[in-house]
């Protein structure tokens, strides 16, 4: 095979755009996955590119919350009981990470990142003619009670610090926005500077095109063939070995898979989250991502349809799907939105790959010469993608990056 400069493990939206921002660099790049190219976590997401993203989800402080999650009442959250010892090492940082001033500290520190999430999106779009998917007319979030609306004061505070705009705004502003949505709420926040996309799985494709354009290769492989000879990196493909000296992981949920094997370790657990499509009935329609934050469901109109998109399910990423939410979700979603009929007739299960920090990891991997690390998005892969894989190409590169990469090191958790 000719010479490689760098395989990418992983053609998700992260592997992907890490990929074609090496190639763009000149390098030569081989992309390496079992499935097609975006099919996985980055296919089903609700497709928004939080650019403005001020603070990460938290554990629950509201006892109210956690005893109906506990009892399985939640439409938010739900669990799988007996998976719940594995992941409680797991839920006790992320409840230490979610003590206010930690979740301060954090928006403080990805914001660098992500102000950077619409424009990388924008200019990788332009290049792979994929303009079309995107929609830069914000995301609004609506609010049932008083409670869980005055709840959101730090969060304007912050984004007065951060220069971020929003629009606090009553049910008539909200309908005035989205004259689909009925009343069935108090107040809604519109976020002017997010965007989004019609088709996410569209969009990777497109950069995809872009990267073997300039002259990568996409192969099919097993990341865990990954192996050391001599000071390359070896993995096997169905076009034989490939040697590289620098590799770089983007497996998403799948990355402990092979970091096992390297003996390497991260506390990466699963968010799984479910969609299923619906048209509109009549003459609905939705221009924007709406969440229902108390309810904890997104719609976003997609090209399939209206995607609904569900909360966090705690359980092993391999189990069986238990799609319970949308019995809970579906009738409050009905009354927020005339949803009609399934326009597909499928549930589609995705991990979202957290850390408990709610940061993801992105550099190079521990002792590991030649190894690179571009993991755990979360809630945000989508939208930072592209701006990973700005920095690790830097990184590689040799370059400054356009951000301070220290609060994305792997040894945080050491
Ligand atoms: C319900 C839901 C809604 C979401 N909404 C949003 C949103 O609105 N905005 C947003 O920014 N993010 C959102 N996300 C999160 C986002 O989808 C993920 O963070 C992102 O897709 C992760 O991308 P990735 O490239 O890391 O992983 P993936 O897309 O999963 O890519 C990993 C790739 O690795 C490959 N792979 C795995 N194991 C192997 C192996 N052994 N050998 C070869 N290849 C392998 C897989 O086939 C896959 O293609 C949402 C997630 C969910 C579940």
């Amino acid at each position: 095979m000719a010479r490689t400069d760098a395989i990418v493990l992983g053609a998700g939206i992260v592997g992907t755009s890490v990929a074609l921002h090496l190639a763009k660099r000149g390098l030569s790049v081989a992309l390496v996955d079992r499935a097609g190219v975006g099919e996985q976590t980055s296919y089903g997401n609700a497709g928004i590119i939080e650019g403005n993203t001020i603070l990460p989800p938290a554990f629950p402080s509201d006892a109210g919350a956690l005893m109906r999650i506990a009892l399985k009442r939640a439409s938010e959250a739900n669990y799988h009981l007996s998976f719940l010892p594995h992941v409680l090492p797991w839920l006790l940082a992320f409840r230490a990470a979610s003590r206010p001033d930690r979740l301060a500290e954090t928006a403080h520190l990805i914001r660098p990142l992500f102000s950077r999430a619409v424009a990388e999106h924008e200019a990788l779009m332009a290049e792979a003619g994929a303009t079309h998917y995107l929609r830069k007319n914000g995301w609004l979030k609506i609010y049932r009670g008083e409670k869980s609306f005055a709840a959101l004061a730090p969060e304007f505070d912050l984004a007065a610090k951060f220069g971020l705009p929003l629009q606090a705004l009553d049910t008539a502003g909200g309908q005035a926005l989205e004259p689909s949505l009925n009343p069935v709420f108090a107040h809604a926040v519109f976020w002017p500077e997010a965007a989004s996309v019609s088709n996410p799985l569209g969009v990777t494709r497109a950069y995809a095109a872009r990267f073997t354009a300039l002259g990568g290769i996409i192969l099919s492989g097993d990341a865990r063939s990954l192996h050391r000879t001599g000071n390359r990196w070896r993995a096997e493909t169905n076009e034989g070995a490939l040697d590289a000296a620098e590799c770089v992981v983007a497996l998403g949920p799948w990355t402990p898979d092979l970091l096992k094997i390297l003996g390497l370790s991260l506390p990466l657990a699963v968010k799984r989250g479910y969609h299923r499509h619906f048209r509109a009935t009549g003459n609905a329609g939705l221009s924007r991502p709406i969440l229902d934050a108390e309810v904890g469901y997104l719609v976003t109109p997609m090209e399939q349809g209206i995607r609904l998109t569900t909360g966090a399910e705690f359980a092993a990423r391999d189990a069986d799907p238990s799609p319970a939410q949308f019995d809970r979700i579906m009738p409050r979603a009905r009354a927020l939105f005339p949803l009609g009929e399934p326009a597909d007739g499928k549930t589609w299960l995705g991990s979202r790959p957290c850390l408990p920090d709610s940061r993801p990891v992105i550099g190079r991997a521990p002792g590991q010469a030649g190894l690179w690390l571009a993991v755990g998005h979360a809630h945000w892969g989508l939208t930072l993608g592209p701006a990973t894989g700005r920095m690790i190409a830097e990184m590689m590169a040799g370059e400054p990056p356009f951000c301070d990469p220290a609060p994305y090191r792997a040894e945080r958790f050491n």
